[in-house]
C-alpha cells in the first residue's frame, strides 16, 4: 500500500462532486454518480467473493444515474484509512479506502475522452 492520503476532502453537493486533494498535491474530482456506480460494498459487487481492492473497469461503462441513489447524503471518515458514503436512497455500505479512491482517480484520467 502506498502512503498517499487525502489532505483535504470536500463534498460539493451543488455541483455533485467529491473534491479530494492528496498529500502529493494531486487533485481528484469525483462525480457522485461515478462513486455510486463504483460502490465497493458486497451488495453492489454481487457478493463478497467479487469484492476487489480496486474499482472495476466497467464502472465507466454504466450509464450515470440521476436519482436519489447518486445524491450524497453524508460522508464520514472511517478511521484514518477510508470514507464511508451514505446516499439519499439509504444505501451506506460502501467503504472507499484511499487506495481505491486513488485508483479510481487514475482510471478516470485514463477513461476521459
Ligand atoms: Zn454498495
Amino acid at each position: 500500500m502506498s502512503e498517499l492520503v487525502p489532505s483535504s476532502i470536500q463534498a460539493k453537493r451543488k455541483s455533485g462532486v467529491l473534491h479530494i486533494e492528496w498529500n502529493d498535491g494531486e487533485i481528484c474530482i469525483y462525480p457522485f454518480d461515478l462513486l455510486r456506480n463504483a460502490c465497493p460494498c458486497a451488495q453492489c459487487r454481487g457478493g463478497h467473493e467479487n469484492m476487489k481492492p480496486e474499482p472495476d473497469e466497467d464502472v465507466f461503462l454504466i450509464p450515470l444515474m440521476d436519482a436519489k441513489a447518486s445524491q450524497m447524503k453524508s460522508l464520514e471518515a472511517v478511521g484514518n484509512y477510508a470514507l464511508n458514503i451514505e446516499w439519499e436512497d439509504g444505501h451506506k455500505y460502501g467503504i472507499y479506502n484511499w487506495h481505491f479512491l486513488r485508483t479510481l482517480c487514475q482510471r478516470m484520467v485514463e477513461n476521459s475522452p
